[in-house]
Protein backbone atom coordinates (compact mmCIF):
# COMPACT_ATOMS: atom_id res chain seq x y z
CA UNK A 1 0.00 0.00 0.00
CA UNK A 2 1.14 3.38 -1.04
CA UNK A 3 2.45 5.10 2.40
CA UNK A 4 0.72 8.74 3.20
CA UNK A 5 3.30 11.09 3.73
CA UNK A 6 2.69 14.71 5.21
CA UNK A 7 3.94 17.78 5.24
CA UNK A 8 3.31 20.73 7.53
CA UNK A 9 5.40 23.38 6.35
CA UNK A 10 5.49 26.71 4.32
CA UNK A 11 5.15 27.85 0.37
CA UNK A 12 7.74 28.53 -2.17
CA UNK A 13 6.60 29.65 -5.35
CA UNK A 14 9.64 28.69 -6.74
CA UNK A 15 8.90 25.37 -6.34
CA UNK A 16 12.59 24.37 -5.12
CA UNK A 17 11.81 24.58 -1.04
CA UNK A 18 8.89 24.34 1.46
CA UNK A 19 5.80 22.13 0.59
CA UNK A 20 6.53 22.20 -3.19
CA UNK A 21 9.80 20.52 -2.64
CA UNK A 22 8.30 18.16 -0.18
CA UNK A 23 5.40 16.98 -2.17
CA UNK A 24 7.99 16.34 -5.25
CA UNK A 25 9.70 14.10 -3.40
CA UNK A 26 7.39 12.21 -1.70
CA UNK A 27 6.11 11.45 -5.33
CA UNK A 28 9.91 10.90 -6.83
CA UNK A 29 10.01 8.08 -3.36
CA UNK A 30 6.71 6.03 -3.97
CA UNK A 31 4.94 8.41 -1.45
CA UNK A 32 1.13 9.63 -1.06
CA UNK A 33 2.01 13.71 -0.61
CA UNK A 34 -0.89 15.43 1.76
CA UNK A 35 0.25 19.06 3.28
CA UNK A 36 -0.68 21.33 5.77
CA UNK A 37 0.19 24.80 4.68
CA UNK A 38 1.79 27.06 7.76
CA UNK A 39 2.53 30.38 5.84
CA UNK A 40 2.92 31.72 2.31
CA UNK A 41 6.14 33.28 1.10
CA UNK A 42 6.47 35.66 -1.53
CA UNK A 43 9.58 33.96 -3.06
CA UNK A 44 11.87 33.64 -5.81
CA UNK A 45 15.19 31.89 -6.64
CA UNK A 46 16.75 35.92 -5.95
CA UNK A 47 15.14 35.14 -2.33
CA UNK A 48 11.72 36.18 0.01
CA UNK A 49 10.40 39.55 -0.08
CA UNK A 50 7.28 38.40 2.28
CA UNK A 51 5.76 35.96 4.37
CA UNK A 52 1.98 35.58 5.07
CA UNK A 53 1.94 33.44 8.15
CA UNK A 54 -1.40 30.93 8.85
CA UNK A 55 -2.71 31.62 11.88
CA UNK A 56 -1.96 28.83 14.39
CA UNK A 57 -6.23 27.94 14.37
CA UNK A 58 -6.36 27.27 11.11
CA UNK A 59 -2.66 25.09 10.99
CA UNK A 60 -4.78 22.81 13.55
CA UNK A 61 -8.26 22.95 11.82
CA UNK A 62 -6.47 21.93 8.52
CA UNK A 63 -4.28 18.71 11.15
CA UNK A 64 -7.26 18.14 12.60
CA UNK A 65 -9.91 17.73 9.52
CA UNK A 66 -7.15 15.77 7.86
CA UNK A 67 -6.36 13.33 10.35
CA UNK A 68 -10.26 12.54 10.87
CA UNK A 69 -10.35 11.15 7.73
CA UNK A 70 -7.06 9.68 6.66
CA UNK A 71 -4.25 7.80 8.93
CA UNK A 72 -0.60 9.29 7.91
CA UNK A 73 2.40 7.03 7.94
CA UNK A 74 4.93 9.23 8.65
CA UNK A 75 5.57 13.34 8.89
CA UNK A 76 7.77 16.12 8.10
CA UNK A 77 7.55 19.20 9.97
CA UNK A 78 9.06 22.54 8.41
CA UNK A 79 9.08 26.04 8.02
CA UNK A 80 6.71 27.11 11.17
CA UNK A 81 6.70 30.56 11.61
CA UNK A 82 5.80 31.13 15.56
CA UNK A 83 5.19 30.08 18.87
CA UNK A 84 1.35 29.74 18.73
CA UNK A 85 2.01 27.61 15.32
CA UNK A 86 4.31 25.75 17.25
CA UNK A 87 2.12 24.92 20.28
CA UNK A 88 -0.79 23.79 17.53
CA UNK A 89 1.23 21.57 15.87
CA UNK A 90 2.85 19.96 19.16
CA UNK A 91 -0.57 19.50 20.37
CA UNK A 92 -1.20 17.99 17.58
CA UNK A 93 1.06 15.36 17.67
CA UNK A 94 0.08 14.43 20.78
CA UNK A 95 -3.47 14.42 20.38
CA UNK A 96 -3.75 12.81 16.92
CA UNK A 97 -0.55 9.98 18.17
CA UNK A 98 1.52 11.20 14.82
CA UNK A 99 4.46 9.00 14.46
CA UNK A 100 7.37 8.78 12.97
CA UNK A 101 8.17 12.73 12.61
CA UNK A 102 10.88 14.41 10.73
CA UNK A 103 11.53 17.79 12.03
CA UNK A 104 13.71 19.91 9.99
CA UNK A 105 14.41 23.14 12.17
CA UNK A 106 14.14 25.80 9.64
CA UNK A 107 15.06 28.76 10.78
CA UNK A 108 16.38 30.71 8.31
CA UNK A 109 16.72 30.10 4.28
CA UNK A 110 19.88 30.36 2.17
CA UNK A 111 19.33 33.89 0.88
CA UNK A 112 19.33 34.91 4.68
CA UNK A 113 15.66 35.82 4.86
CA UNK A 114 14.49 34.41 8.77
CA UNK A 115 11.70 31.61 8.62
CA UNK A 116 11.20 31.21 12.48
CA UNK A 117 10.55 33.98 14.72
CA UNK A 118 14.37 34.55 16.82
CA UNK A 119 11.91 34.30 20.06
CA UNK A 120 9.93 30.74 18.73
CA UNK A 121 13.64 28.91 18.99
CA UNK A 122 12.79 27.71 22.73
CA UNK A 123 9.13 26.34 21.67
CA UNK A 124 10.93 24.82 18.89
CA UNK A 125 13.70 23.10 21.19
CA UNK A 126 10.72 22.27 24.16
CA UNK A 127 7.95 21.50 22.07
CA UNK A 128 8.47 20.05 18.85
CA UNK A 129 12.16 18.32 19.34
CA UNK A 130 11.30 15.89 22.18
CA UNK A 131 8.07 14.94 20.33
CA UNK A 132 9.79 14.25 17.27
CA UNK A 133 11.46 10.72 16.28
CA UNK A 134 13.92 12.34 13.82
CA UNK A 135 15.31 16.34 14.03
CA UNK A 136 17.92 16.63 11.18
CA UNK A 137 19.45 20.60 12.25
CA UNK A 138 22.17 21.79 10.13
CA UNK A 139 25.55 23.29 12.01
CA UNK A 140 23.62 26.94 12.45
CA UNK A 141 20.62 25.34 13.68
CA UNK A 142 21.78 22.74 16.15
CA UNK A 143 24.16 25.84 17.83
CA UNK A 144 20.63 28.17 18.20
CA UNK A 145 19.14 24.94 19.87
CA UNK A 146 21.97 24.27 22.01
CA UNK A 147 22.74 28.43 22.76
CA UNK A 148 25.99 27.18 21.71
CA UNK A 149 28.86 28.61 18.97
CA UNK A 150 28.72 26.58 15.88
CA UNK A 151 31.17 23.92 15.10
CA UNK A 152 33.57 23.25 12.49
CA UNK A 153 34.86 20.26 12.71
CA UNK A 154 33.67 16.41 13.21
CA UNK A 155 34.78 15.28 16.82
CA UNK A 156 32.99 18.90 17.28
CA UNK A 157 29.76 17.61 15.30
CA UNK A 158 29.56 14.04 17.11
CA UNK A 159 30.13 15.97 20.98
CA UNK A 160 26.96 18.40 19.75
CA UNK A 161 24.75 15.27 18.59
CA UNK A 162 25.16 14.19 21.85
CA UNK A 163 23.96 17.04 23.33
CA UNK A 164 21.16 17.08 21.33
CA UNK A 165 20.16 14.00 22.70
CA UNK A 166 20.61 15.43 26.07
CA UNK A 167 17.95 18.21 25.42
CA UNK A 168 15.53 15.36 24.52
CA UNK A 169 15.74 14.46 21.03
CA UNK A 170 15.19 10.72 20.07
CA UNK A 171 17.08 10.53 17.06
CA UNK A 172 19.09 13.20 15.78
CA UNK A 173 20.94 13.38 12.09
CA UNK A 174 23.05 16.52 12.42
CA UNK A 175 24.13 17.89 8.63
CA UNK A 176 27.44 18.96 8.01
CA UNK A 177 27.01 20.39 4.93
CA UNK A 178 28.67 23.86 6.38
CA UNK A 179 32.00 22.33 6.94
CA UNK A 180 35.01 22.48 4.81
CA UNK A 181 36.09 19.69 2.55
CA UNK A 182 35.79 17.51 -0.36
CA UNK A 183 32.78 15.95 1.06
CA UNK A 184 29.87 16.02 2.98
CA UNK A 185 29.23 14.44 6.09
CA UNK A 186 25.89 13.54 7.93
CA UNK A 187 25.86 12.07 11.69
CA UNK A 188 22.84 10.23 12.81
CA UNK A 189 22.66 9.72 16.55
CA UNK A 190 20.67 7.79 18.98
CA UNK A 191 20.79 6.92 22.28
CA UNK A 192 23.02 4.45 23.36
CA UNK A 193 25.48 3.94 20.01
CA UNK A 194 28.21 5.92 18.40
CA UNK A 195 26.75 8.37 15.66
CA UNK A 196 26.82 6.78 12.22
CA UNK A 197 28.47 8.81 9.77
CA UNK A 198 27.09 9.45 6.19
CA UNK A 199 29.33 10.77 3.47
CA UNK A 200 28.47 12.66 0.59
CA UNK A 201 30.79 13.26 -2.44
CA UNK A 202 30.21 17.47 -2.55
CA UNK A 203 29.23 18.23 -6.00
CA UNK A 204 30.05 22.10 -7.08
CA UNK A 205 26.75 22.54 -8.01
CA UNK A 206 24.99 26.26 -8.69
CA UNK A 207 21.57 25.33 -7.59
CA UNK A 208 21.15 24.27 -3.62
CA UNK A 209 18.08 26.01 -3.32
CA UNK A 210 15.60 23.53 -0.76
CA UNK A 211 18.55 20.77 -0.13
CA UNK A 212 17.01 20.58 3.71
CA UNK A 213 13.65 20.36 2.87
CA UNK A 214 14.49 17.78 0.39
CA UNK A 215 16.45 15.58 2.74
CA UNK A 216 13.92 15.70 5.37
CA UNK A 217 11.01 14.94 3.13
CA UNK A 218 13.13 12.05 1.53
CA UNK A 219 13.43 10.52 5.01
CA UNK A 220 9.87 10.95 5.97
CA UNK A 221 8.64 9.13 2.59
CA UNK A 222 11.43 6.17 2.74
CA UNK A 223 11.27 5.64 6.79
CA UNK A 224 7.45 3.53 6.43
CA UNK A 225 9.17 1.38 3.33
CA UNK A 226 12.11 0.82 5.29
CA UNK A 227 13.38 -1.28 8.47
CA UNK A 228 14.81 1.64 10.55
CA UNK A 229 15.82 5.19 10.04
CA UNK A 230 19.20 4.24 8.73
CA UNK A 231 17.81 2.70 5.80
CA UNK A 232 15.95 5.40 5.16
CA UNK A 233 18.35 8.39 5.90
CA UNK A 234 20.82 6.25 4.02
CA UNK A 235 18.60 5.97 0.78
CA UNK A 236 17.59 9.45 1.12
CA UNK A 237 21.27 11.08 1.19
CA UNK A 238 21.70 9.15 -2.49
CA UNK A 239 18.42 10.77 -3.79
CA UNK A 240 19.70 14.35 -3.05
CA UNK A 241 23.20 13.64 -3.85
CA UNK A 242 21.15 12.87 -7.75
CA UNK A 243 18.83 15.93 -7.41
CA UNK A 244 21.92 18.24 -6.81
CA UNK A 245 23.80 16.44 -9.47
CA UNK A 246 21.19 17.44 -11.98
CA UNK A 247 20.04 20.62 -10.43
CA UNK A 248 22.15 22.82 -12.70
CA UNK A 249 20.29 21.60 -15.90
CA UNK A 250 17.03 23.44 -14.34
CA UNK A 251 16.40 27.30 -15.35
CA UNK A 252 13.76 28.38 -12.19
CA UNK A 253 15.38 31.87 -12.14
CA UNK A 254 17.91 33.85 -12.18
CA UNK A 255 19.23 33.45 -8.15
CA UNK A 256 20.07 30.07 -6.40
CA UNK A 257 17.95 27.64 -8.24
CA UNK A 258 16.76 24.41 -6.72
CA UNK A 259 17.53 20.45 -6.45
CA UNK A 260 16.27 18.69 -9.30
CA UNK A 261 13.48 16.41 -8.12
N1 LIG B 1 11.14 28.65 1.86
C1 LIG B 1 10.48 27.78 2.60
C2 LIG B 1 8.99 27.84 2.63
C3 LIG B 1 11.20 26.81 3.33
O1 LIG B 1 10.55 25.93 4.09
C4 LIG B 1 12.61 26.79 3.27
C5 LIG B 1 13.43 25.82 3.98
O2 LIG B 1 13.04 25.01 4.73
C6 LIG B 1 13.26 27.73 2.49
C7 LIG B 1 12.49 28.64 1.80
C8 LIG B 1 14.74 27.81 2.43
O3 LIG B 1 15.34 26.95 1.57
P1 LIG B 1 16.91 27.09 1.32
O4 LIG B 1 17.53 27.53 2.59
O5 LIG B 1 17.32 25.72 0.92
O6 LIG B 1 17.10 28.09 0.22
Amino acid sequence: MTPNILTIAGSDPSGGAGIQADLKTFSALGGYGMSVLTALTAQATTGVTGVFPVPAEFVRAQLDTLLSDAKVDAVKIGMLGDTDVINAVASAIDDHGLHNVVLDPVMVAKSGDRLLAVEAIAAVRDQLVPRADLITPNLPESAELLGEDEVHDLPAMRAQAGRLLDIGAKRVLLKGGHLAGESSTDLLAEPGSSPQAFSAERLPTKNTHGTGCTLSSAIAALRPQRRDFYEAVREAKDYLTEALRYADDLNAGRGKGPVHH
